[in-house]
């Protein structure tokens, strides 16, 4: 770490700033939002105020003496931005009378730097690179900004607001630490960042009884909780906002083989992983196990995640864990996530469904091949549907021959797409009959089967068959 960071009262004293145009406006933005007096020394003849709110005006004082030999008595800091050449003076001026600087973009001037902010009121996030990479900072800042709660400044103020009561009424700091942690976590948490205050206000003062929270303290533990998350197809960029949330605060990670390395990454570094899944050639420990480790993790108190790969309720079997959880009385609720047919149809450009051409879908599981016997293949006759196999490679023969003998046609275009969204994707197109040779070609899974006439519009199709571009043209016209 090479600089401190640090947050600056600027309403202690007055801030200096040197500069002019843009540059300067967008800086004494962000300063007026911090609440500061700016005494604005311009480089140009004029003070170029264009675009600055009556508000924004009010805070500023516009100096007409230079900078370089203006008396800076009260003066905490000095920004210099689109200064050009004035600013490595006011620099070394500023530096003989011991005044934080910061030139703007030259690091070489600047006695501090200035971060990339999250601004949400009381909760400020700073983000700096040491001045290496503004651009970094920025690409941190957005990954920031997507999973803190738009109302997380809310909950900093309202809990600001209750301290001192509380502090008075459960003086011990451990008992008070956990009983802040529950409101945090809890109801009343939720009511604040779903900006329902005055319910959060309600729910407080009905609690803050210290008696009653006491006994519930030494009664047990704090209340655990489970949560289905769906982890998409692989790709970490595809988590949900809320998935990543659940991951970040999991004391417990149950995860499944078909999780990336990439997901299992965004794990909270201090959480227990605990992988629950079948490894190839290997069995799990099999879901009723599964289901009393999840329970025995939520009854101790700990907020548990169920990380499966796709969505938990596409042949995910959350439809069981759910069923566990309720039995055994655990608070629980569930974040979908990205399926895989979804997944294949957004990266090969499949539309899953088109306007008059394909009007269903059904989604079916073919593992072995006697379970793709059991399928009824007289329901998926019809030209309109989208039919797409999951688990279905190793029964492709079967899937081929049951939707044949159904009488779907053996030109019906299918693509067999496999490790969907991760670096080594690949996808193979061909025909319903082709249908095995296509699964040889995509070397392993998991992979998914698509089968019906959408796969025409996929993106390899278009490749392997350019001239199907000119039928379609002509299809058009007709
Ligand atoms: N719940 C998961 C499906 C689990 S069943 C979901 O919603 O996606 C496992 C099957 O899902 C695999 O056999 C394969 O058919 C499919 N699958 C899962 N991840 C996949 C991926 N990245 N690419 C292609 N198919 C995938």
């Amino acid at each position: 770490m090479r600089y401190l960071p640090v947050f600056l009262d600027l309403q202690t004293g007055l801030v200096a700033l040197v500069g002019q145009g843009e540059l300067a406006r967008a800086k004494l933005r962000v300063l007026v939002a911090a609440g500061a007096r700016i005494r604005w020394y311009s480089t140009e003849d004029e003070h170029d105020a264009r675009g600055l709110e009556p508000g924004q005006l009010a805070r500023i004082e516009f100096a007409k003496d230079d900078p370089l030999v203006a008396d800076l008595t009260g003066v905490v800091a000095i920004f210099c931005a689109g200064a050009s050449d004035v600013g490595v003076a006011m620099s070394l001026r500023a530096k003989s009378v011991g005044l934080p600087v910061n030139v703007m973009d030259d690091l070489a001037h600047s006695t501090f730097i200035f971060p990339a902010i999250v601004d949400r009121g009381d909760v400020v996030v700073a983000i700096g690179t040491g001045g290496t990479s503004p651009v970094v900072a920025r690409r941190v800042r957005e990954k920031i900004e997507a999973i803190l709660p738009a109302r997380i400044g809310d909950l900093a103020k309202f809990i600001g607001r209750f301290r001192k009561q509380i502090h008075a009424r459960i003086p011990e700091m451990p008992l008070r630490r956990r009983f802040w942690e529950r409101v945090i976590d809890g109801p009343i948490g939720a009511l604040v960042l779903s900006g329902h205050k005055d319910d959060a206000e309600t729910a407080l003062n009905s609690i803050v009884d210290p008696s009653a929270f006491a006994g519930a303290e030494a009664s047990g533990r704090p209340r655990g909780h489970v949560t289905l998350v769906g982890a998409g197809p692989g790709d970490p960029d595809l988590l949900t906002i809320k998935a990543l949330r659940a991951l970040q605060d999991a004391d417990v990670v149950f995860y499944d083989e078909l999780v990336s390395p990439e997901i299992l990454d965004r794990i909270r570094r201090d959480a227990s992983r605990i992988a629950v899944g079948r490894r190839v050639g290997k069995p799990g420990i099999g879901q009723e196990a599964i289901n009393q480790l999840m329970i025995a993790a939520a009854r101790a108190g700990q907020r548990a995640v169920r990380l499966k790969g796709g969505d938990a309720f596409v042949f995910g079997r959350g439809g069981e864990e759910i069923d566990a959880l309720r039995k055994a009385r655990i608070s629980h609720s569930v974040v979908p996530g990205i399926t895989a047919a979804v997944g294949a149809a957004a990266q090969f450009e499949v539309p899953l469904t088109f306007r008059r051409k394909a009007l269903r879908i059904t989604f079916l599981t073919a593992h072995k091949a006697n379970d793709a016997d059991m399928v009824d293949w007289s329901a998926m006759t019809d030209k309109q549907m989208t039919v797409v196999v999951y688990m279905g490679m190793t029964a492709a023969p079967s899937v081929r021959d049951g939707l044949l003998a159904a009488g779907r046609s053996p030109e019906t275009p299918v693509g067999v797409f496999a490790r969907v969204t991760r670096p080594d994707a690949k996808a193979a197109v061909g025909t319903l009959e082709q249908l095995p040779d296509l699964v040889a070609r995509v070397d392993g899974g998991p992979a998914i089967l698509v089968i019906g006439d959408v796969v025409a519009h996929s993106a390899p199709w278009r490749r392997q068959n350019p001239t199907s571009l000119i039928s379609d043209l002509l299809e058009a016209a007709q």
